[in-house]
């Protein structure tokens, strides 16, 4: 189960995506609620766009010591926004983090006062979500994804911008800073950059050439936002510079081999091996594969051997009606853990529509899954919006998912949702899986109100329902267990989506 470092390079890119979308909806237990500071996003001319809806902050403690994530949101229904960002202990950093994100804020509000004076109905969009990649030095990169779209274009514009901080002192490091006093270092580091574009495959349809040279030029700006990970140096382009008709940023790995010789000795990987933890690996114990090979439902029915609801009588109307819950976008280390134990306890089968950038990092929770009897579901490497992409990469999202899911578990997986449910032709034409919608909508990624999902169900549920949530919400978690029990007494039986369609005539 190896796989996890010959596979850095998308890994990263992917992941920086996939948690970005994620991270954009990520649940807090402590809910402060704030008004708006009114000096960034508040001025009394923006009566229009901004006035007094409320902001949302949360705080919570990021698998990261010493880091903390903020979530800003805010439903103005004409400028919505969810930001994340980090704080930590040292004030210099928390204060260049935010002000970049109230320069984001600014920037997102004035284009839409200025596109609402051409248009009143404009409405706009942002997230700004951030991803930690560490070092094994201590240090920590921390990569910011804000994109933003509005009603009047179809095109959304993405921004990558990096900040960087050692924990410890409280110092920001730049890119200059990685390397040693060679004299040639800029040099190498833009010919290692180029190289690595040129052995990228995924790059090279989209590579400008004329504007290639010009940005990987060896200038310390052009290489100004970075992270470092143990396995590799990572450079986030700007938009349609290198590269264009891409979805986001260029993003361009290269190899910590071939750079090490010139990297500063507080990141040189022999320097600090010691330190060098081993994150995941693989599955804790493979003892079920076989027993379990192939299908979900085969332990799902031994398991509710017994239980009066579990009889197969589907033409039947009042007895035996199915609900198949379905979880996506995770999983999540802490929620999804939560959710599996609430099934359990309901004796509760569910389908999980993963995203293949999480199951490479919590492999345990998708053997824990699999082990109960859930359904392992496909929903893309990194929950892009499949419409937009080309033939190639859909099927890259989709078989990606699909491989690390069965690489991870043994089992096959055998069904797939769409991020967002857009599906067009070419996604129907290049998927070889079962598309799976829903019926019922709990948006409990929207609301964060683990009372509401209930509420959605009692008003919307009814036999063969596919019920939409997402596991890596704590609001989702917190209201499951009284969905559960409700459906329950209403003579529900909770079956994978698989089982559903095999019984749904
Ligand atoms: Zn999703």
């Amino acid at each position: 189960m190896n796989r996890k470092r010959q596979n850095a390079r998308s890994v990263w890119i992917d992941i920086t995506f996939s948690t970005a979308i994620v991270l954009l909806t990520v649940s807090a237990i402590l809910l402060v609620f704030m008004t708006e500071n009114g000096s960034t996003a508040s001025q009394p001319d923006e009566k229009e766009t901004t006035s007094s809806i409320p902001v949302e902050t949360e705080q919570i403690d990021s698998n990261y010591p010493g880091i903390k994530i903020i979530t800003k949101t805010s439903n103005d229904k004409n400028a919505p926004y969810a930001i994340q960002y980090p704080q930590s202990i040292h004030t210099i950093f928390n204060t260049e983090v935010k002000n970049y994100i109230e320069e984001v804020q600014d920037r997102y509000l004035e284009t839409i006062i200025e596109k609402k004076r051409l248009d009143e109905k404009t409405s706009g969009e942002l997230n700004v979500s951030y991803e930690t990649l560490p070092h094994a030095s201590g240090n920590y990169s921390f990569v910011f994804l804000n994109s933003s779209s509005f009603s009047d274009s179809e095109s959304g514009k993405m921004e990558i911008r990096s900040f960087h901080l050692n924990p410890e002192t409280g110092e920001s490091f730049s890119i200059r800073d990685l390397f040693a006093g060679d004299s040639n270092r800029l040099q190498t580091l833009a010919s290692s950059v180029r190289r690595a574009i040129q052995k990228d495959d995924s790059l090279q349809e989209h590579i400008i050439e004329d504007a290639l040279e010009k940005y990987t030029e060896p200038r310390w700006m052009n290489y100004r936002n970075f992270a470092i990970t143990d396995d590799a140096l990572i450079i986030y382009f700007d938009e349609n510079t290198i590269a264009d008709r891409l979805v986001g940023p260029p993003i361009v790995s290269v190899p910590i081999d071939a750079i090490d010789e010139l990297l500063a000795s507080a990141f040189k990987p022999e320097d600090v091996e010691d330190a060098i933890e081993s994150p995941n690996q693989g599955s804790m114990d493979s003892s079920n594969e076989e027993q379990n090979d192939g299908h979900s439902d085969k332990s799902t029915e031994s398991d509710i051997e017994g239980d009066e609801q579990s009889k197969d009588s589907p033409l039947e109307g009042t007895v035996g009606k199915k609900v198949a819950l379905t979880f996506d976008d995770g999983p999540d280390p802490k929620v999804t853990r939560q959710i599996l134990e609430i099934l359990q306890k309901h004796d509760a089968k569910a389908t999980f529509f993963m995203l293949g950038s999480r199951v490479e990092y919590y492999s345990d929770i998708v053997n824990e899954m699999k082990e109960a009897g859930h359904e392992l579901g496909n929903h893309t490497w990194n929950h892009a919006d499949l419409t937009k992409l080309s033939p190639e990469r859909i099927a890259k999202e989709i078989d990606k998912t699909s491989a690390i899911i069965e690489d991870v578990t043994g089992q096959k997986v055998e069904a797939f949702r769409p991020p967002y449910g857009a599906v067009n032709d070419a996604v129907h034409n290049i998927t070889g899986l079962p598309i799976v919608l829903w019926d019922v909508d709990t948006q409990d990624w929207k609301y964060r109100d683990s009372a509401r999902i209930l509420q959605v169900v009692k008003e919307n549920v009814k036999d063969g329902s596919i019920i939409l949530m997402h596991d890596i919400h704590q609001s989702t978690a917190d209201g499951l267990d009284a969905v559960l029990t409700y459906l329950k007494n209403e003579g529900f039986e909770f079956v994978t989506v698989k089982e559903l369609e095999e019984t749904t005539p």
